[in-house]
């Protein structure tokens, strides 16, 4: 278990597990909030989580459309926790980038795009709706001007409270979409790779200290019955069921890296 505020590395990518719990739990709250991205002529930059709002992915639609090229999105939707793990690493002095205090960013409305070839497609962009908000500033950033656009943020930090309290029966808080530094903290103390008991699947992997749960317990179940042998299922994450998630993996055909995510799920029929 890896919490929030311990993460060093710079890439959302280390909060993903909890990050897709949130996302779902946003999609109970306010079904598609956000749709995805990741089926436009699009190269993915490390760490994308390729999701915006509608308004925003059929204006990004009509730039790709005019452009005749895929387009490098570096960054689109941003989840409040996302941000928070960033910021805490600015508290931490690990990085001194623009971070703002989580919550108020525009990237968590789903509506802000960061492009990489932003001098080719700047002028494109501003006449297919949208903003080049910060100009050199913060020159790839561009803002969605459509008015349908929802400020989803207060659904996002109400969905991260409901995960919190589904979690920690014992240590309730308000669900009222604020993020004040009670909320702030229950972030930071998070798990990244997502909770155990909150009705969607965490991220299974090796960590320290080791995740431990009936989830790991029917993952070493499921190893089994896939004919990869492992001594104890004693749900427990230890070094042995990285050992038989990586060669079932390889036996696969997929990157044996030891992480339990939604191809691994599937393929050991979990889901
Ligand atoms: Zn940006």
């Amino acid at each position: 278990m890896v919490l929030v505020k311990e993460i060093t590395a710079g890439s959302t990518i280390a909060v993903r597990g909890l990050d897709l719990q949130l996302f779902w739990q946003l999609n109970q709250l306010a079904p598609n909030s956000l749709v995805t991205i990741a089926d436009l002529n699009i190269n993915k930059g490390d760490g994308l989580f390729p999701y915006c709002q509608l308004p925003a992915r059929n204006a990004l639609k009509s730039v790709l459309t005019a452009y005749g090229k895929p387009l490098t999105i570096n960054s689109a939707y941003r989840s409040v926790i996302a941000q928070a793990m960033l910021y805490s690493q600015k508290q931490r002095g690990l990085i001194d980038n623009l971070v703002g205090y989580p919550g108020k960013s525009d990237h968590q409305k789903g509506a802000s795009l960061d492009i990489e070839e932003w001098p080719e497609v700047r002028t494109l962009m501003t006449s297919h709706g949208w903003r080049w908000t910060y100009g050199n500033k913060d020159a790839m950033h561009f803002d969605c001007t459509s008015d349908d656009i929802r400020d989803i943020r207060p659904d996002s930090i109400k969905a991260f409270q409901k995960l919190w309290n589904k979690a920690n029966p014992n240590n309730q808080i308000a669900e009222d979409g604020d993020l004040g530094e009670q909320t702030l903290k229950c972030i930071y103390n998070s798990p990244s790779e997502g909770f155990s008991n909150v009705g969607y699947p965490r991220v299974l992997k090796l960590t320290t200290p080791s995740q431990q749960g009936k989830d790991v317990g029917e993952l070493q179940l499921a190893l089994r019955k896939a004919g990869i042998p492992l001594e104890q299922a004693n749900q427990v994450f230890d070094q042995e069921t990285d050992k038989a998630v990586k060669a079932f993996q390889e036996s696969k055909g997929l990157s044996a890296d030891g992480v339990v995510g939604q191809q691994t799920r599937t393929l050991l029929e979990l889901n």
